[in-house]
């Protein structure tokens, strides 16, 4: 709460002083690119800065991983949404080496979630067959984990002819890019 309150004073300034005018641009991506990136702390301003993006140019879709999942979830949702609605033509995947989506070791979170919210929880939904050891698994590795999400966008039915599909590693300590597709 205090560091929520923190915050809410410092925007109250940022608004008042209008630091918000260097930010000024559309919803529309100046450069046509939708990326989907991990919510890795380290990539918050390295990944566009390294990429030299700036507010405007792009938009990002973040979750743990860069992992598109399901072909019918919010990630993929999103993706088509930049695509056709918010003039996105490419859609890049960017993976980063030393992961911790990839390290996520399901076991582990779930005998975490066992102790917060009791075994029974847990064990009522694997009865009834929410296999939660695959839901909480991430990519064996960065490269795979990227080659198969651009494979599952590049593939998925609602996706129009003229968007491109990349796949990138990023390196979270100084930022350099890695194309691990065509
Ligand atoms: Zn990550």
């Amino acid at each position: 709460m205090e560091r929520l309150q923190e915050v809410l004073d410092f925007n109250k300034k940022f608004v008042e002083n209008k630091e918000y005018e260097a930010f000024t641009t559309s919803k529309f991506p100046d450069k046509n690119i939708v990326i989907l990136a991990c919510m890795d702390t380290r990539l918050v301003e390295l990944l566009p800065q390294a990429m030299n993006f700036k507010n405007g140019d792009i938009k990002i879709v973040k979750n743990a991983g860069a992992l598109v999942s399901h072909p019918f979830g919010s990630i993929m949702r999103s993706l088509l949404v930049g695509v056709y609605e918010l003039q996105a033509e490419e859609i890049w995947v960017v993976g980063h080496h030393d992961c911790g989506s990839c390290a996520v070791q399901p076991d582990q979170v779930l005998e975490k979630m066992r102790k917060e919210v009791s075994d029974e929880v847990v064990d009522t939904l694997e009865h009834a067959g929410i296999d939660l050891k695959n839901w909480l698994q991430g990519a064996e590795d960065v490269t795979e984990g990227v080659r198969l999400s651009v494979d599952r966008i590049r593939n998925h039915p609602l996706l129009p002819k003229y968007a491109t599909v990349h796949g990138l590693v990023i390196n979270p300590e100084n930022g350099e890019l890695e194309q691990v597709t065509d």
